[in-house]
């Protein structure tokens, strides 16, 4: 497959470089500021000051322009520093802040500041929410992050990165703008910036307001250079869900817009009821039913095997005494099955004995509860039970770092789809990822941000893919992906479009953003084939994707 041109790589050079040529217009403003600062201290200009050298921070720190980023962040807090005890800041022996900032926009490459006095006018960003390909919804509003940042280089490209994970995200660059938008529409959530012109904690006194007189609210993301206290305890107070600051690591942004948009439900408790009073059964499994769970229910112990496999049960709730064996008994039986061993198993019992209870536990339960009991009591303990049993378990199934299926489930998955699709003859592809050059980015920016870069891609992943189509951490740097019911030319296609949009995204490193791409190899199942055979044919043609240059979706010739 052709490299096309990254539309969205070239839209953020292109933001870089329109900032790059309004460094000069900045810095010149800054400098007017400055010296009728020097000529006589004035509160109201030095505030004014502080916002600009805010802002510069906030903006060139996101163009990967560090050095710049550093001097007018230290300039903004001595001045803050010389506001709050109202007297200007001591001259500085080592040269003036202002020197040390234009030599930090020569050190970056930009255009010497000692150029134009007026720079460009930004350009009009204010966008009204609008569908582009990678949006994942229709109608205006209710789907939309609204992205709030008075710098409008900023708010362009931060909404470029966040659109690459799906989100449809509309743009304010004034919070008089957010107001107007406010009265008819209501975003899905709100990334908002703290300081702007109209004060230092603007941001979070909007958030207080617009929330106020609204039914539900919206949940809040706050972004912002600032990381002192202050700032932090505005943003709790107003109610934010989160707090990042400048430079934005954009993939933390999205996990957290991923968290609190929360786009899949979770998945209702699977739990078993044992009993052989088939009233008191269904009685208890209608209150659990009532709470949102699922509950299957069993009157003959002897049936328990066969429903714990079609089931999948998360928790047992058990009688003890019953006819053809005790609860203590059916424990041990489905203890022998080691696929059982860890699924929680809570007796349900009349009995009040305590050291009878006990005996009970020490074969093989977990918890004791005595009837009658109260609904609420029910609901709480098993949902409770179940949840630590979902959590455990992912940890056993689940890649910690990435939240993906382990290697070893990844493979069985794989088995089960071949198998699934060879009985059903409906066609299933298979791809593997890897990572181009990833030791070059651990090397160049560390092991820790090697890591976001893979959890970045496994959110794309998971983001973009089908609930039913199922995605794998294979091994360090390389990623599964299951399509059932995909034919090996679409699903390159998708893989491809996967592969676009993740060369868009800029990473957060050492010294700003960079950009990583995967070489990936695509097979489509064959009849007759194994899932080891399956995995055997993406290998390889991922290692041709590879050799043939990476950045690219090998698909078998044919295929
Ligand atoms: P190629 O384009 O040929 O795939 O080159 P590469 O550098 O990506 O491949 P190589 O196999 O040489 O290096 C893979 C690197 O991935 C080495 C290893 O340290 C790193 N890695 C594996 N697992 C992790 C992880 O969990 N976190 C981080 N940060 N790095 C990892
Ligand atoms: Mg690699
Ligand atoms: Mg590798």
């Amino acid at each position: 497959m052709s490299n096309h041109p990254e539309p969205v790589q070239a839209k953020l050079q292109a933001l870089r470089k329109a900032f790059l040529s309004q460094l000069p217009g900045r810095v010149a403003e800054i400098e007017t500021k400055w010296t009728a600062l020097r000529e006589g201290w004035d509160a109201g200009q030095a505030a004014g000051l502080a916002q600009l050298l805010h802002t510069l921070a906030g903006t060139a720190g996101t163009f990967g322009l560090a050095a710049l980023r550093t001097v007018a962040k230290e300039w903004e807090g001595e001045l803050k520093a010389a506001l709050a005890a109202a007297a200007p800041p001591v001259s500085r022996p080592g040269g003036d802040r202002m020197a040390a900032l234009k030599a930090a926009c020569g050190e970056t490459g930009g255009p010497p500041p000692a150029a134009p006095s007026v720079g460009a006018p930004p350009p009009v960003l204010e966008t009204p929410a609008r569908g582009d390909g990678t949006d994942h919804g229709d109608a205006q509003g209710g789907d939309t992050v609204f992205l709030v940042e008075d710098d409008p280089l900023l708010a362009e490209s931060l909404a470029l990165q966040v659109r690459c994970y799906g989100y449809r995200v509309a743009t304010f660059t004034t919070l008089a703008a957010l107001e107007e938008a406010l009265l008819d529409a209501t975003p899905l959530l709100i990334i908002m910036d703290m300081t702007f012109p109209e004060g230092n904690l603007a941001g979070a006194e909007m958030v207080t307001c617009l929330q106020q007189g609204r039914g539900a609210t919206i949940p809040v993301v706050f972004v912002s250079g600032r990381s002192d206290f202050e700032a932090r305890l505005g943003a709790v107070r107003a109610g934010g869900a989160a707090y990042l600051t400048k430079p934005v690591d954009v993939g933390k942004l999205v996990a957290q817009l991923d968290i609190l948009t929360e786009k899949r439900p979770r998945d209702p408790y699977r739990i078993l009821v044992v009993d052989d009073e088939p009233l008191l059964a269904a009685h208890h499994a209608a209150i659990l039913e009532q709470a949102g769970m699922a509950a299957a229910t069993v009157t003959d112990p002897r049936q328990v095997l066969g429903r714990l496999a079609e089931f999948r049960p998360e928790l047992i709730l058990m009688d003890i005494y019953m006819p053809a064996c005790n609860g203590m008994e059916l424990a041990g039986v489905i203890r022998q099955d080691e696929s059982y061993v860890d699924i929680p198993i809570v007796f349900l019992s009349a009995e009040q004995d305590l050291s009878r209870q006990l005996l009970a536990m020490s074969r093989g339960g977990d918890d004791f509860l005595t009837k009658p009991i109260q609904p609420a009591h029910l609901i709480a303990s098993v949902s409770l039970r179940a949840d630590r049993h979902r959590v455990l378990r992912s940890f056993m199934l689940f890649d910690g770092l990435t939240g993906l299926l382990n290697h070893t489930r990844t493979k069985e998955q794989v088995e089960i789809e071949v198998a699934r699709a060879s009985r059903s003859k409906s066609p299933l592809t298979f791809a593997l990822l890897d990572i181009d050059h990833f030791k070059s980015v651990n090397d160049t920016h560390g092991h820790p941000v090697g890591d976001q870069v893979l959890k970045s891609l496994s959110r794309l992943l998971r983001q973009r893919l089908r609930v039913t189509d199922v995605v794998g951490r294979f091994g360090g740097e390389e990623f599964a992906v299951i399509l059932p019911n995909t034919g090996a030319e679409a699903g390159a296609g998708v893989l491809n479009g996967l592969r676009e949009d993740f060369g868009k995204i800029r990473h957060l490193g050492r010294d700003g953003g960079f950009g990583v791409t995967f070489s990936c190899g695509v097979a489509a199942y064959a009849e007759g084939q194994t899932g080891a055979d399956l995995i055997a044919a993406a290998d390889a043609l991922l290692y041709q994707a590879k050799r043939g240059g990476r950045n690219r979706v090998v698909l078998a010739p044919g295929g």
